[in-house]
């Protein structure tokens, strides 16, 4: 049990309900990630319901575009929303509770600019001191606000709470102020928008969130969430207002989960969008391989916690290789190539390769085959000592569901090897029985129906590209990541290959 759940099952249990709160203003990234898993396995877990909610307070920064890609990648996931909400819908009851928080005394108009309102908030070691315009009687404050909200003025509603208060935040924050933009849902009907610590306890209350979770930089705004819940909502009517608990960020090693800097990447145009392979979005994760299979199963290892760290990239990757060696197909690709010729009388033929070894589903193809076959540089020595077990002059090597051949001969171009050529032995094809030895097995692509392929390799936000031989099934879509025999697992992209990960052991063949 993390320290979450501890918290949720020493309260009452009976009326659970999580949410997830995105900004629409950016695609999600592996963080989000972790955000959602957390929310939406919790109410998987008390057997209850978990929104998504926009929270769409700033309409300079937000658009349908990045909602709809949202929505797309919380389903890519594998969760189902309970209710899809937006903190827009609330607007008019947000902007009802402003109105109590003046009636009440607790807020007002201030028409200080934003340099003069930072001037008199004072700093860690001192205190701030009263806004000229804090006492204006409720009536004012009413009519002033009533201006805000028809856009006839440009100033900002404030709660009224202390600013001496040694939380910087709680010294009589902004909680309203004017926007001039057309907002994505709501358009033009509303000129002054609230700002987000302000809606978000009110959005949570509307929807009945009982525990509201977020990373731990809110750890400072819980008193004036608080504040607000409390100000406005009696609990003696309404029952217990929601409980903001903070956990800590998800960090990964050699990735930057943040949408500000994802967004400067784009639009500074050292990635080709959101979406590109090199970018920690879910969007270019999935164009790199990862399976939601794989993300969620790596954000339960990672876990949850208060304390900030740093998750190696192995983690991650290990979660990727855990699930596409169960899922992925088997291809043999050659990228380093040199030819092997079989001399002497040959068949074509074919060669029966199991697609997965590791799935319960047994299926095969057929892979043809002539005297003509790509293999790998590396794996033809001249000379090379007994631990060595792949193709040595002289000696024995399988050639991976064909038969086995012995190395006869080679040719050198300006010491540079281009061809090896072999003898076969005729009783050793694929499922006869034959005393003759070979140490080891190397994969082969037919010269005859190769087809070239382009692998891009990555790291960090360098990407290269290669190319390679691949057996002729390769032109065909794929929806998930194959695995090249030996070479690592490649997601399909387009007309190249993006690289997901490498495989755990190197080959022993
Ligand atoms: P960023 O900080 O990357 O710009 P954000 O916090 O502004 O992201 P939101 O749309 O506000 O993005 O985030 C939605 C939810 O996802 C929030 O509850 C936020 O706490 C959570 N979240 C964002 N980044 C991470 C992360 N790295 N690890 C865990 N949760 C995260
Ligand atoms: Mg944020």
């Amino acid at each position: 049990m993390n320290f979450i759940e501890e918290i949720i099952e020493s309260g009452d249990t009976s009326n659970l309900m999580f949410r997830f709160p995105p900004e629409p203003n950016g695609h999600l990234h592996l963080g989000h990630a972790k955000a959602i898993c957390l929310n939406f396995d919790l109410a998987h877990k008390y057997k209850t319901g978990c929104n998504l909610r926009f929270d769409d307070t700033n309409p300079l920064a937000e658009s349908t575009v990045f909602a709809d890609s949202i929505m797309e990648d919380v389903a890519w996931l594998g969760y189902r929303p309970t209710e899809v909400e937006e903190t827009s819908n609330y607007f008019k009851f947000i902007q009802r509770c402003a109105s109590q928080l003046i009636i009440q005394g607790d807020a007002y108009m201030d028409d200080s600019t934003s340099e003069e309102i930072a001037e008199l908030k004072g700093d860690l070691e001192n205190p701030g001191s009263d806004s000229p315009y804090r006492n204006r009687t409720i009536a004012e404050n009413l009519e002033e606000f009533r201006k805000l909200c028809e856009g006839s003025i440009k100033t900002v509603l404030r709660a009224k709470i202390d600013m001496a208060d040694p939380n910087l935040l709680m010294r009589d924050p902004v909680i309203y102020r004017s926007i001039d933009a057309p907002h994505h849902n709501t358009g033009t009907d509303f000129k002054a928008y609230p700002m987000y610590d302000f809606a978000h306890p009110i959005s949570d209350w509307k929807e009945d969130i009982t525990h509201s979770l977020c990373t731990l930089e809110f750890e400072a705004h819980r008193p004036f969430y608080n504040w607000t819940l409390d100000k406005l909502f009696d609990t003696s009517v309404f029952g217990p207002n929601p409980r903001q608990i903070e956990f800590s960020r998800l960090n990964v090693q050699g990735f930057t989960l943040s949408k500000r800097y994802l967004k400067e990447l784009v639009e500074e145009g050292v990635v080709d969008g959101w979406d590109d392979p090199r970018m920690p979005t879910l969007k270019g994760l999935k164009r790199r391989g990862f399976t939601p299979d794989a993300i969620r199963n790596f954000c339960e290892k990672v876990g949850i916690s208060k304390r900030e760290s740093q998750i190696e990239r192995s983690l991650l990757d290990g979660c990727l290789r855990d699930d596409l060696n169960k899922i992925s197909e088997r291809r043999m690709v050659v990228k380093d190539p040199i030819k092997l010729t079989i001399v002497g009388d040959f068949k074509p033929g074919f060669a029966a390769l199991e697609n997965n070894p590791e799935s319960s589903i047994i299926s095969a193809r057929k892979v043809n085959y002539s005297e003509q076959f790509w293999i790998e540089r590396e794996d033809f020595r001249v000379s090379a000592n007994k631990k060595y077990k792949r193709l040595k002059l002289g000696d024995n090597v399988r050639l991976k569901g064909v038969c086995i051949v012995k190395a006869v001969d080679y040719t050198e171009i300006d010491g540079i090897i281009t061809e090896v050529f072999c003898e076969h032995y005729p009783d050793s094809f694929s499922g006869m029985k034959t005393d003759v030895k070979a140490k080891g097995t190397i994969h082969w692509v037919n010269r005859d129906e190769a087809v070239e392929i382009k692998l891009n390799h990555f790291d960090g936000l360098d990407k290269g590209t290669i190319s390679a031989f691949g057996e002729p099934l390769l032109r065909l879509e794929y929806e998930k990541p194959v695995q090249f025999v030996r070479h690592g697992y490649y997601m399909k992209d387009g007309d190249s290959w993006n690289h997901s990960v490498s495989l755990k052991s190197s080959y022993n063949g």
